[in-house]
């Protein structure tokens, strides 16, 4: 077994891209901030589209957005969201919903009685407690039912312009790949994080992470074959590097498939994604499976 990691390693290192450098003594923090900054920037280029990957046309509707995306993919939230908001587009009329009508509704999502409870308590807190508004502080965003961190910096960052960086799955999982930061943490991870980067950088690079995440860098088959930051990548090698099988791996508009979003914005380059009775039409990944972490 040891054996065959070295072999896999060494073939790894043959096959390593110009300008990937093996690392030999630990890098300064001047390195580590450049190296990520340039990271950012090369991510700018490859997603200048880059966005939130919820539909919402509001603050509210981001909120609760948020909130019903747990544990599922943003895809499943967005396919469920459209019949949510007719039925209640405020949040008196999600604070006055009967529970159980609630629940089939956000259904799809999973988990859908612990939403429905959290939905409907951070909307009676909203209406009692906000006047029936959506605060933009995060101190009164973390008071509400089922609002942690994560939930009130995208938020903030999104429908209220403070920036902030989100921890995701993909987030945690890149910057450790990255070696921006060695820990677990979400809210450590976050603090490292945002000491690498100017305030003004923070929204915008938690969108393309989390881009690269679903598109390119993913959990267990990174395709780093086809990744355009490989020589910046301390993890370079993790997953697929020849290049015709890693560009097999690429999802979403990379890989030729629909977004997540039904709505997205004018400049993605992709095709929208399809409403939930008729998804799934061409193999998109993230429709069938419903759970890829994607
Ligand atoms: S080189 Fe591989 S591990 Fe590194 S960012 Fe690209 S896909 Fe991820």
């Amino acid at each position: 077994m040891g054996e065959q990691v070295s072999n896999a390693a060494k073939k790894n290192a043959q096959k390593r891209p110009k300008g990937i450098k093996k690392a030999s003594a630990p890098e300064s923090r001047t390195a580590l901030v450049r190296r990520a900054r340039r990271i950012n920037r090369e991510l700018a280029e490859v997603y200048p589209y880059a966005h939130p990957e919820l539909d919402f046309r509001n603050p509210f509707e981001l909120l609760v957005a948020t909130v019903l995306s747990a544990q599922t993919t943003d895809l499943r939230v967005n396919q469920t969201t459209p019949a949510l908001f007719a039925k209640y587009p405020t949040p008196e009329d999600l604070a006055a919903a009967v529970p159980e009508e609630l629940e089939e509704v956000i259904r799809p999502t999973g988990f859908f009685r612990a939403k429905a409870r959290s939905l409907i308590g951070l909307s009676t807190a909203l209406r009692d407690d906000f006047g029936g508004e959506v605060p933009g502080r995060l101190a009164d965003l973390v008071t509400l039912p089922g609002v942690g961190r994560k939930t009130a910096n995208v938020v903030l960052g999104n429908a209220f312009g403070v920036p902030g960086v989100t921890v995701d799955t993909h987030f945690g999982r890149l910057v450790r790949r990255w070696k921006w930061t060695a820990e677990e943490d979400p809210e450590k991870v976050e603090a490292e994080v945002c000491a690498l980067f100017p305030k003004s950088d923070w929204t915008m690079l938690s969108h393309r992470v989390i881009f690269h995440g679903r598109r390119i860098c993913h959990a267990r088959k990174p395709a780093c074959g086809a990744c355009p930051i490989a020589p910046l990548c301390p993890a370079y090698g993790e997953g697929e590097t020849d290049p015709e099988k890693a560009k097999k791996l690429l999802k979403y508009e990379k890989g030729g498939y629909p977004g997540q979003r039904l709505a997205p914005p004018p400049d993605y380059p992709g095709r929208p994604a399809a409403p939930l009775a008729t998804a799934d039409p061409e193999g998109d990944p993230g429709a069938a499976a419903g759970t890829t972490g994607a």
